[in-house]
């Protein structure tokens, strides 16, 4: 087996293995790393998937990634560890289908990257005896993925900034009673002034010796592990030589993106339905040539998808022969006719959102929350405005459950609650409050690891 490399996006000439790419995180040059070849699957291999479980074609599509980094024995008990809950795909009608991704321990597809992330750098820590701190701020989502996927792991430490204000109760509490090696701080301030402060202790001389990581996004280690449910899906409801149609909900296109990379190893997929919610730049790119990043981003009730300028694009136009700098900058087109046979993108409103929870529901009885229904209106705009095809799988990206206002309203009738979700209602948290500026901060952290 070959084995793969992974390169800048922005042309920066060295060559790391995974290891040393997803230890980095980003390129010197601010670029986001790429393998420098992708790997097929061969067909017969591919329809041996039909009767595997999950963690089984996990390990068919990682090794190929991971070459001789990890042996086999330990690479199969670190995907069933990191994939040990269902993933459901539900039949809605005829053979369209909607694939719950909202399963893991936080209730959003982000689980699926974020905990295989986690322990092979763990894995790869402890091999050279290093440590790690991860910090991170958060919104929401994310920070509660990163928290639970590194929770309980040797080598390395969590530190989590929050908006105080701007966070649901159950959002924090997914942080909040973790404890162990988990430590989380409200911040009195916004967003952006906890990313400030990331930042500033990211280049802070006084913490050098500490090994900061982001574990942001568009980590390569995040990218890869989202291809494996395109195989899982398509080998449960298509199989043999028969092409499918994906519906993928789109943010920052992480998840689109490692989708285009299955398909690229051999997965017959006849469409990916690009969704994005009113921050329409791709869509409009797609239909015009012409890229414009949408600056405030609009704010939809999808919100993990008020991106006006996804980073991960700088990967989709890598793939397309076409370059995109870090700030959206087009240095070379892509073949944008290839992309339009490949891709079908659409701009799905807020009150399209909210027909499409109420449509799925009142006539298929099934219950949809805000991002899974930007998916499920683009699909049914592609069947509809292009051709009728089967089989067709919709994303849902999170729990209804943690968007009960929007459900209620549109359907009349509270999500269920996981168990699991009910639970932390119950439990106690731990935080700590610091002010929105660096140098209080600073103290916490050096509290934190100086003693
Ligand atoms: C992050 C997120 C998305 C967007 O995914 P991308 O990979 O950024 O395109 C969609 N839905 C939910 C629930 C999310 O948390």
């Amino acid at each position: 087996m070959k084995k793969i490399m992974y390169s800048s996006t922005n042309g920066h000439p060295e060559l790391l293995d995974f290891k040393e790419a997803l230890l980095r995180g980003q390129a010197p040059d601010k670029g986001l790393y790429v393998p420098d070849s992708i790997p097929s699957i061969p067909k017969e291999e591919l329809a041996s998937f039909s009767g595997m479980e999950y963690p089984e074609i996990a390990l068919c599509v990682m090794r190929r990634y991971l070459g001789d980094l990890i042996p086999e024995d330990d690479l199969v008990a670190i995907l069933k560890d990191a994939y040990d809950f269902p993933v459901p795909i539900e039949r809605v009608y005829d053979e369209k289908y909607v694939m719950r991704l909202d399963r893991g321990p936080t209730f959003s597809f982000k689980d699926f990257a974020a905990r295989l992330m986690g322990r092979l750098m763990q894995y790869f820590l402890k091999e050279e005896g290093r440590s790690m701190v991860i910090l991170t701020a958060t919104s929401g989502d994310t920070g509660s993925a990163v928290a639970h996927a590194f929770y309980g792991l040797d080598n390395i430490k969590v530190v989590v900034l929050f908006p105080e204000e701007e966070v649901t109760g159950r959002q924090r509490k997914q942080m909040t009673t973790l404890g162990e090696n988990v430590t989380v701080f409200a911040v009195d301030g916004k967003f952006d002034d906890c990313q400030a402060m990331v930042k500033q202790a990211f280049v802070d001389p006084d913490f050098a010796d500490l090994n900061l990581s982001s574990a942001n996004s568009i980590n390569i280690g995040r990218l890869i592990p989202q291809s494996i449910y395109y195989f899982y899906a398509w080998s449960k409801v298509a199989a043999k030589d028969r092409e499918i149609v994906f519906s993928v909900p789109c943010g920052n296109f992480g998840n689109v993106m490692a989708g285009l990379i299955a398909m690229r190893m051999g997965l017959p997929v006849h469409k990916f339905v690009i969704a994005t919610n009113e921050n329409d730049e791709f869509p409009r790119f797609l239909s015009t040539g012409d890229y414009r990043p949408i600056s405030p981003s609009v704010k939809c009730i999808s919100n993990a998808m008020n991106v006006g300028h996804p980073s991960n694009l700088a990967r989709v136009f890598w793939l397309y022969e076409g370059s995109m700098d870090e700030n959206g900058t087009v240095v070379k087109a892509p073949d944008i006719e290839a992309m339009r046979r490949e891709i079908f993108a659409v701009c799905i409103t807020d009150s399209e959102t909210r027909a499409a929870i109420s449509d799925a529901y009142n006539r298929f009885d099934t219950l949809l929350e805000p991002h899974g229904a930007v998916g499920w209106a683009g699909l049914a705009r592609y069947l509809k405005e292009v051709e009728d095809w089967s089989p067709c799988v919709s994303l849902e990206t999170a729990d209804p459950a943690k968007f009960p206002e929007e459900v209620v309203r549109a359907v009349g009738l509270e999500p269920p609650v996981p168990e699991s979700m009910a639970l932390l209602d119950g439990m106690e948290e731990r935080f700590d409050l610091v002010a929105g500026e660096y140098g209080s901060f600073k103290e916490k952290l050096s509290e934190l690891f100086r003693g």
